[in-house]
C-alpha cells in the first residue's frame, strides 16, 4: 500500500482503506484549493493499483469500506474503474461499500447507464464538491461546473442508485455575496435532495489564487459569527429533503452540528442561534481548525 503526496479523504471514510487510483485533480483550478497544487493530474499505473489490492487483500481482508482518491477519481475510464472495483471485490469477500471524489462533468460524463454498472460492482457514494448553489460564486472561484450541472450530475447518480454526499463550503462567497451564496445553496440542495450534506469552512491556503486575491484586498474574510449565520441561511433555504443526513463534523468548522434535517432543522437553528448568541466561547478555537 503506496501513497503519494498528499492525500485526502472525508471524514465519513475515515474507516475505510483508502487505495490511490489516480493522482491530483484533472480540474486543479478551484482557486480556494491547493491540495495537489504540486501534483500534477495522472491516472495512476494499473499495475500498480491491482498490486496494492493484492497486499490490502492479505494485509486487511476484513475490509468493508474502500474509498478510491485522488481528487475526482470518477473521471478515469468506466473500464478501468470496472476492473479496480471487480479486483477489489476478488480480494475484499466483505466489501459493501466503495466511495469516490468527483466534479460534476464526471458524473455527467458517465452517463446513466455507466453509473449504474459502476453501482453493480459496490460503487455506492459520491463525494461531490458544490461548494456553492451560486452560479455567480461558482464562476468566481472557477469551480468548473455550473448549479444546473451539479444539479443535473446528482439526480442522474442519484437514478442510478448512488447515494451523493454534496460538499459545501461557508465563507466561500465572502461578506459581499454571503447572502446570496446562502440562499441559493439552500435552494440548490433542496432540488438536488442529497442522502448527506456536509459544510466545510473556508481557509485561505497560501500559494492559492484565493489566498492571492485576499492579499491584494480583492476578498475578504467572514468572522465566525457572519459565517454561522450564512450556515443558518443556508439551512432556512433547504426545504423539502427526505432523508438527508447533515455534518458539520470537518475540522474547519466553528461550530459541528449533526442532524437529519427532515427532523431536526429546528433544533440544529436552535444550536446556531445559541452558539451565535454566546460569541466566541462556543466556537472552536482558531487554533484548533485545519483542512
Ligand atoms: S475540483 Fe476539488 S480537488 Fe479539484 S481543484 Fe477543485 S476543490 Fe480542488
Amino acid at each position: 500500500m503506496r501513497y503519494s503526496g498528499t492525500v485526502i479523504r472525508p471524514p465519513s471514510e475515515a474507516d475505510s482503506y483508502i487505495l490511490q487510483v489516480s493522482y491530483g485533480c484533472s480540474h486543479n483550478h478551484c482557486t480556494f484549493c491547493g491540495t495537489y497544487a504540486n501534483k500534477p493530474f495522472q491516472p495512476r499505473p494499473m499495475r500498480e493499483v491491482l498490486d496494492d489490492i493484492a497486499v490490502a487483500g492479505r494485509v486487511l481482508p476484513d475490509t468493508r469500506r474502500v474509498f478510491l482518491a485522488d481528487g475526482n477519481a470518477l473521471v478515469l475510464p468506466t473500464p478501468k474503474l470496472t476492473s479496480i472495483l471487480d479486483a477489489l471485490g476478488a480480494a475484499f469477500p466483505l466489501l459493501r461499500r466503495v466511495g469516490i471524489y468527483a466534479n460534476a462533468k464526471d458524473i455527467l460524463r458517465k452517463g446513466e447507464a455507466d453509473l449504474a454498472a459502476l453501482r453493480q460492482k459496490n460503487l455506492e457514494i459520491i463525494y461531490l464538491g458544490l461548494e456553492s448553489g451560486s452560479e455567480e460564486v461558482l464562476r468566481r472561484i472557477d469551480k468548473g461546473a455550473k448549479a444546473t450541472e451539479m444539479l443535473e450530475a446528482v439526480r442522474m447518480a442519484k437514478r442510478a442508485g448512488i447515494r451523493v454526499s454534496v460538499i459545501a463550503l461557508l465563507g466561500i462567497a465572502g461578506p459581499g455575496l454571503s447572502r446570496e451564496h446562502a440562499e441559493a445553496t439552500g435552494r440548490l440542495v433542496s432540488a438536488m435532495d442529497p442522502e448527506y450534506l456536509s459544510l466545510l469552512t473556508l481557509m485561505l491556503v497560501p500559494g492559492t489564487e484565493l489566498h492571492r486575491q485576499h492579499q491584494e484586498g480583492e476578498f475578504q474574510l467572514m468572522s465566525p459569527a457572519a459565517l454561522l449565520q450564512e450556515m443558518r441561511d443556508i439551512l432556512t433555504h433547504a426545504d423539502g429533503l427526505t432523508r438527508c443526513v447533515f455534518r458539520t463534523n470537518h475540522a474547519s468548522n466553528y461550530v459541528p452540528l449533526a442532524g437529519t434535517l427532515s427532523r431536526d432543522k429546528a433544533r440544529l437553528i436552535e444550536t446556531l442561534d445559541r452558539a451565535i448568541a454566546m460569541g466566541p466561547a462556543a466556537f472552536r478555537p482558531e487554533e484548533w481548525r485545519g483542512l
